[in-house]
């Protein structure tokens, strides 16, 4: 069993130079509305830690949490939502962009999809552009319980297919029911272990 993560809020930054050195880091990343602000909050066993919204776009910032043991865990802000002004869907991608090549320590981006409609264009998008910089990134796919059991396994094997990637490689998550919570806990963990 792998207990809940010690996270601590730290602070919210508008740009990569306001955020404060980390020993090691952990970054999540994936479209509005993917299910990110539930499964920090899952991994950590909290209700409120990040914000969990209906209305997609919200969080524009780098939120930055400590975890208690060392490391910390970066929530990048959500991409491809077009109901947000022309003015801010400009500055996500440098923000993100500037953020994953410029972070030193950067152990490992989360990339989320959802299970039941991804992956979107945005998303192979970001992959490609993960794989093309050569960062080092896990799939989760989010939202597993909305995939109806009967259809799990094809869905699992689409997915996988639209990432270019073997089902085995995508950790399947829900932060409703707490599948893959705990693995995922594990992961981060392990990949944090630099800063312990
Ligand atoms: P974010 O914009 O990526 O931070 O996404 P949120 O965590 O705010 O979630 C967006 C919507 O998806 C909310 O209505 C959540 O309740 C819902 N959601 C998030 N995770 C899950 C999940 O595992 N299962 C289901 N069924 N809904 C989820």
């Amino acid at each position: 069993m792998s207990p809940p993560l010690q996270l601590s809020f730290v602070l919210s930054a508008p740009s990569v130079a306001a955020l404060p050195h980390t020993a090691a880091e952990v970054a999540v990343v994936g479209r509005s509305n993917v299910g990110k602000s539930s499964l920090i909050n899952a991994l950590a066993n909290r209700k409120s830690l990040a914000q969990v919204s209906n209305t997609p776009g919200r969080t524009r910032l780098l939120n930055l949490y400590q975890l208690a043991n060392g490391g910390t865990v970066l929530d990048l802000p959500g991409y491809g939502y077009a109901a947000v002004s022309q003015r801010t869907l400009s500055t996500w991608p440098a923000l993100i962009e500037g953020y994953l090549l410029g972070r030193a320590h950067l152990e490992m981006v989360v990339a989320l999809i959802d299970a039941a409609i991804g992956p979107t264009r945005l998303d192979v998008q970001m992959l490609d552009w993960l794989r093309s910089h050569e960062l080092p990134h896990v799939v989760v796919a989010t939202k597993h319980d909305k995939v109806k059991p009967s259809q799990r396994l094809r869905r699992r094997g689409e997915l996988a297919a639209a990432c270019s990637l073997h089902p085995a490689d995508i950790v399947w998550a829900s932060a409703s029911k707490g599948t893959g919570v705990e693995q995922l806990r594990g992961f981060v963990r392990m990949w944090l272990a630099a800063a312990s």
